[in-house]
C-alpha cells in the first residue's frame, strides 16, 4: 500500500462511493418522476476512470463516447454496442457502423456521414437504421439575456435556422431504409441555467412538429450542474424538460436520453495534495505543495478552488481540520503554490490564515471530476485514485503512472 504514517501518500484523488451512488440515485429519481422513459448514458470524455465506468455499467449506464479510444474502452469494460451513444464530428467508421449495425445510439453530426448513411442504405438494403440528428440551433434568441452560449454559436450539428438541418432530414428520408430516430440537443453553456434545458426541450418539439418526426428518442445531453445543494439539481432540469416535451411526445413511445458527465461525479471526488516546504519572502510565504494546477484546472487560470485545510498536529501527529487545535497563529499571506516549475503554478492565497507546515493537507473538494483524466503527463504523471467505499474501505482505482507506463511504446536509438 501507498502509504505513511497510515496516511495514503499524497498527491492523490479521492471517490467517495457514497456519495457516487446519491448522485446517480438523485438522476435515476429525477428522470422516474418526470418522464419514466429514459436511458442514463455516461459521459466518457468527462471521467473515463475503468473503476468509474464498471460501476456506472452495473448500475445500468449506457456509455456516451465521443471518439475511437472511448469507443473501445467502452466496449472492452463490458459495455455492448446496444449500450453506446456514439456522438462527435469525428466519427471513426468502424467504430460508428459496429454501433450502428449492432442497434446503439449513433448520433450524426456531420456531413460526411450522410453520405456513410447512404452507403450503409444500400450494402444493406435489408437492414432498417434509426439514427438520431445533432442540433445546431441558437439559443440566445430564443431566451435573450441568459447567456446561453454568449450569443456565439456553437459548432456542432445541423444549423436549423439556414435549413441545414432540413437538408439533412430529406436526405435521409430518401434512403428506405434509414429512420431519423432522434434528436439530440446537448448544447454548452455558460450559465448550466435550468431554463436554457427547458428552451431545448421546445425546441426538439418545435422541430418534431415542423418535420413530422415519429422520436424514438430525445437525446438531452449532458452539461448540467450537480454536487451542490445551492445550485439546480436533476430534479429541476428534468422537471423543466418533462413539461416541455410532454407538450408533444409520448413518453411511453419517445425516450429521453441524458449524458450527464460532471454533475455525477463532483459531489463525490476530491483532490488530495500535501504541503512540502514554506518558503519566506517579504511579501509573505509561498507554501509549496505537491499537487498542481494542472492537476484542477489544466485549461484556464483561476484563483478559487473550494478546498479545506487539514493541520498536522505536531505532537500528537493527527490530522485535525480545526487550526485551532493545531496551534497555529494567523499569517497576513501565503500563497499555495504546485508542484511545477512554472511560475504561474500559483494556485490561491491564503489571507490572514492559521500557518501552514509541511506535513499539513489542502484538499481540493468538488475537485477531479474531469481532471482524473484530463491532467496532463506534464512533469509529473497521473496521480493515484483512492476509492471510499460504501462500508469505509479503502480501494485503489489507479496507481500512480510512473516512468514504466511513460516509457511504453517509445523508441530511441
Ligand atoms: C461533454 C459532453 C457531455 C457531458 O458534459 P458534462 O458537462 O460533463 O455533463 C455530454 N454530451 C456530450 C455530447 C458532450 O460533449
Amino acid at each position: 500500500m501507498e502509504k505513511e504514517n497510515g496516511r495514503l501518500q499524497t498527491p492523490y484523488y479521492f471517490i467517495r462511493e457514497k456519495e457516487l451512488q446519491y448522485d446517480v440515485d438523485l438522476l435515476k429519481n429525477a428522470l422516474e418522476d418526470n418522464w419514466g422513459n429514459y436511458i442514463c448514458s455516461y459521459s466518457v470524455k468527462t471521467n473515463s476512470l475503468p473503476w468509474l465506468l464498471t460501476y456506472l455499467r452495473k448500475q445500468g449506464f449506457y456509455a456516451e463516447v465521443v471518439s475511437e479510444a472511448e469507443y473501445d474502452i467502452a466496449v472492452r469494460l463490458g459495455y455492448s454496442n446496444k449500450e453506446i451513444v456514439y456522438n462527435s464530428p469525428y466519427k471513426h467508421r468502424k467504430a460508428w457502423e459496429k454501433v450502428l449495425l449492432e442497434e446503439g445510439y449513433v448520433n450524426l453530426d456531420s456531413s460526411y456521414e450522410l453520405d456513410w448513411m447512404k452507403e450503409m442504405s444500400e450494402h444493406y438494403p435489408q437492414r432498417e437504421f434509426r439514427v438520431g440528428l445533432r442540433v445546431n440551433c441558437l439559443l440566445d434568441q430564443l431566451l435573450p439575456g441568459a447567456q446561453t452560449t454568449g450569443g456565439k454559436r456553437g459548432r456542432f450539428g445541423y444549423c436549423y435556422e439556414n435549413g441545414v438541418l432540413k437538408e439533412a432530414i430529406e436526405k435521409l428520408r430518401r434512403l428506405p431504409n434509414v429512420k431519423v430516430a432522434g434528436l439530440h440537443m446537448h448544447t454548452s453553456t455558460q450559465t448550466r441555467a435550468v431554463e436554457i434545458y427547458g428552451a431545448l426541450a421546445g425546441m426538439a418539439v418545435q422541430i418534431a412538429r415542423e418535420y413530422a418526426l415519429e422520436l424514438d428518442y430525445v437525446d438531452m445531453g449532458g452539461g448540467y450542474f450537480g454536487g451542490t445543494d445551492d445550485m439546480p439539481s436533476y430534479p429541476d432540469y428534468f422537471k423543466a424538460i418533462g413539461k416541455e416535451l410532454k407538450k408533444f411526445f409520448d413518453p411511453q413511445k419517445t425516450k429521453l436520453i441524458v449524458e450527464p458527465g460532471v454533475s455525477l461525479i463532483s459531489r463525490a471526488s476530491s483532490f488530495i495534495t500535501g504541503v512540502i516546504d514554506v518558503k519566506t519572502v517579504p511579501e509573505g510565504k509561498f507554501v509549496v505543495t505537491d499537487g498542481s494546477r494542472v492537476n484542477l484546472n489544466p485549461m484556464t487560470a483561476r484563483h478559487s478552488y473550494p478546498h479545506h485545510m487539514e493541520y498536522k498536529n505536531e505532537q500528537t501527529g493527527e490530522m485535525v481540520t480545526d487550526a485551532q487545535k493545531a496551534a497555529r497563529e494567523l499569517l497576513p499571506s501565503q500563497w499555495i503554490c504546485g508542484s511545477t516549475c512554472m511560475e504561474h503554478d500559483k494556485l490561491f492565497e491564503v489571507v490572514e490564515g492559521p500557518v501552514l507546515k509541511p506535513g499539513d493537507r489542502i484538499v481540493y473538494d468538488r475537485a477531479g471530476g474531469y481532471t482524473i483524466c484530463l491532467t496532463p503527463l506534464f512533469i509529473h504523471y497521473f496521480p493515484a485514485v483512492w476509492v471510499e467505499k460504501k462500508d469505509g474501505s479503502l480501494f485503489q482505482a489507479r496507481e500512480a503512472w510512473t516512468n514504466d507506463e511513460y516509457l511504453q511504446k517509445n523508441h530511441w536509438e
